[in-house]
């Protein structure tokens, strides 16, 4: 069930964003709580920009939903892809899979595919907006609507923080919103093909991604700790 009142302070929010933290951007990885904000910014707020970080590792389904979306919404998300160079280092140094071997390597993997197509793609803006909600990890629960994000010295906001699964699908629905069919097939949360795997009912959401690792770890670095 998702109230009137709920998608109120949403809009009210995101106009607040545009109006006095602008220029903001969405960062999407085509979660559901992101395909929320990108709707209700489209519909409402279309001065916030919206971008996507391409890793090169997306599963064939998130590919399938980031066409859907180009279509649906006149190609409103931009996209950042890894530095070839770089990247192709890495790869030489320590194999495609080098995620697999340690923290460090998975997390350089994520500096290289995420964090500095990240910082590219926020260099301009004066905010940025996320899907965090509260309820998916235990890394998010001190997580606050607007914070300061000392990394990228501008603030971050996250609309959905208070929302919960079943709101944003709600949403989903109402508006007919596209989103990832691995939904359906036990994937709450969705990274990279190689990073996520099906959780068992039950499951914590996020035991999907870097199962391999300790909860503690199991962040790409895209949302650090940062200020209230
Ligand atoms: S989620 Fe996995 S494949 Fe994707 S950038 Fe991080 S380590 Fe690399």
């Amino acid at each position: 069930m998702l109230s009137e009142n709920k998608i109120e302070s949403l809009v009210d929010l995101l106009k607040d964003i545009e109006r006095d933290y602008g220029p903001a951007a969405l960062a999407s990885s085509f979660s559901i709580e992101d395909m929320v904000l990108t709707d209700a910014i489209v519909r409402h707020t279309p001065g916030i920009n919206i971008f996507t970080l391409d890793t090169g590792r997306l599963p064939a389904e998130t590919y399938v939903l980031m066409q859907k979306t180009h279509q649906k919404y006149d190609g409103v998300v931009g996209v950042y892809s890894p530095d070839c160079g770089v990247l192709a280092e890495f790869v030489q140094a320590y194999g495609p899979n080098a995620f697999y071997d340690s923290v460090e390597q998975r997390k350089e993997c994520c500096r290289i595919r995420k964090l500095e197509p990240l910082n590219r793609a926020l260099n301009g803006h004066a905010a940025w907006i996320t899907g965090l909600r509260r309820e998916q990890s235990v890394t998010r629960t001190d997580t606050q609507h607007k914070e300061w994000d000392e990394a990228h010295g501008m603030h971050k906001f996250n609309p959905l923080l208070d929302w919960t699964e079943q709101e944003v699908w709600a949403y989903i629905r109402r508006y007919d919103v596209p989103f990832n069919k691995l939904h359906e097939k036990g994937y709450p949360s969705i990274g990279c093909a190689p990073c996520t795997r099906s959780v068992a009912e039950g499951e914590d959401i996020r035991a999907g991604r870097w199962w391999w690792e300790n909860p503690e770890t199991k962040e790409c670095g895209l949302h650090v700790k940062t200020a209230g």
